[in-house]
């Protein structure tokens, strides 16, 4: 046998190398070894029969908060994760300095979903919301982030500040200078949180560097990327311009098709899309990685521009684009099968305003290093 799984038939979308076609795709030693327009059956021990189906690189969410039992947000990551089709997911500062060694001992070590964090700059990370970590700016501490960061850049790929009046109040432009500072240090990048900013954000956003990212980008409350008529503010396309990435993360709150439309209407586009899933918010609005894309889809972006931001653009973003977020050959053998239904479906935002969809993705397999994942048979 050449190789030990095959991808059979399926329709795979895959924008790092440009592909939106029937290929077939096999596997050996957890790699991606061939895609090509037919491999035969008889080369592989496993095959599986994508026919009808949609077959994209592992999908990578960009936020989620996957630290259960110990913050207030974390949720079983695997549950919300790999079971539902993401390969790859992103920890955004649900730890800080002083409780990352437990998220990394007993959560991102092992987990089947592959995870990786931004550290918070806040010290004690995201234990408890009714007492925000920035609004005493003492747990900002860059000296303990940078020693942390470092001894965990495995795993720690930025810093994380949640800036919004409850969690930073009047701190947010010194506990933003903090962390940029920090992930200068570690040579990683910097999330964002923003939303009801005490600072005007454009103010905020003119301090981030290229490649820095505003997660909640079209929430529907005050300070954000639309003006009061409902127009793109100009400062926000010239930060995109230069490189400043700007993410869904859709969240129980942060999320507004009005401002999602709005913003499309007027060709400002998300460059990323993430779930920000956490336990309050699986059962819905958000439910899923997969969910939040087929909200793009009812938006009118095609399924290849919103696959794209869950893989090659979300890859580049965290700097692992030669490894993931592609099925070219070589890369880590990540694959997400997915079917697009055709029906009636409804999707909620997180002004619980609801559309209905003709179409919706829904979760089908999941390989994961070579590996179908199938939690009942470890
Ligand atoms: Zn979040």
């Amino acid at each position: 046998m050449t190789y030990d799984l095959l991808v059979k038939g399926g329709r795979v979308v895959d924008p790092a190398q440009e592909l939106n076609a029937t290929r077939d795709v096999a596997l050996l030693d957890g790699k991606i070894a061939a895609i090509e327009e037919s491999i035969p059956e008889t080369s592989a021990r496993e095959v599986l029969d994508a026919t009808d189906l949609i077959v994209t690189p592992g999908l990578i969410d960009l936020h989620v908060h996957a630290f259960w039992g110990a913050t207030a947000y974390g949720m079983e990551p695997d549950i919300g994760n790999i079971a539902k089709g993401v390969t790859t997911a992103l920890d955004t500062g649900s730890a800080g300095a002083s409780n990352f060694l437990a998220f990394r001992k007993y959560v991102l070590e092992r987990s089947d979903t592959r995870l990786f964090a931004l550290l918070n700059i806040s010290a004690m990370g995201m234990i408890w919301p009714r007492i925000g970590e920035l609004t005493d700016i003492r747990w900002a501490d860059v000296q303990e982030a940078v020693r942390v960061g470092r001894e965990n850049r495995d795993f720690v790929l930025g810093i994380k500040a949640r800036l919004s009046r409850g969690y930073a109040g009047e701190n947010d432009l010194e506990a933003l200078k903090r962390t940029i500072e920090a992930a200068e240090a570690i040579d990683g990048f910097v999330m964002i949180h923003v939303k009801d900013t005490e600072t005007p954000l454009e103010e905020i956003t003119a301090m981030l560097r290229p490649g820095d990212v505003v997660t909640h980008a079209f929430h529907g409350k005050s300070e954000g990327v639309l003006d009061g008529a409902g127009k793109v503010i100009d400062r926000f396309r010239e930060d995109q311009q230069r490189g400043v990435i700007f993410d869904i993360g859709h969240g129980s709150g942060s999320f507004s098709f009005r401002v999602a439309e709005k913003a499309l209407a007027q060709e400002f586009l998300p460059d990323n899309i993430s779930s920000d899933l956490y336990n309050s918010n699986v059962e819905g609005p958000v439910f899923d990685q997969v969910t939040t894309l087929s909200k793009f889809l009812w938006l009118g972006l095609p399924l290849y521009e919103v696959i794209r931001r869950s893989t090659e653009i979300t890859a580049r973003i965290m700097g692992l684009e030669d490894s993931l977020g592609t099925l070219k050959v070589g890369a880590e053998g990540d694959v997400t099968i997915l079917r697009l239904d055709e029906g009636r479906f409804t999707l909620t935002d997180s002004e619980r305003v609801s559309v209905e969809a003709p179409q919706k993705l829904n979760h089908v397999r999941t390989i994961k290093s070579g590996r179908i994942y199938c939690p009942w048979l470890k």
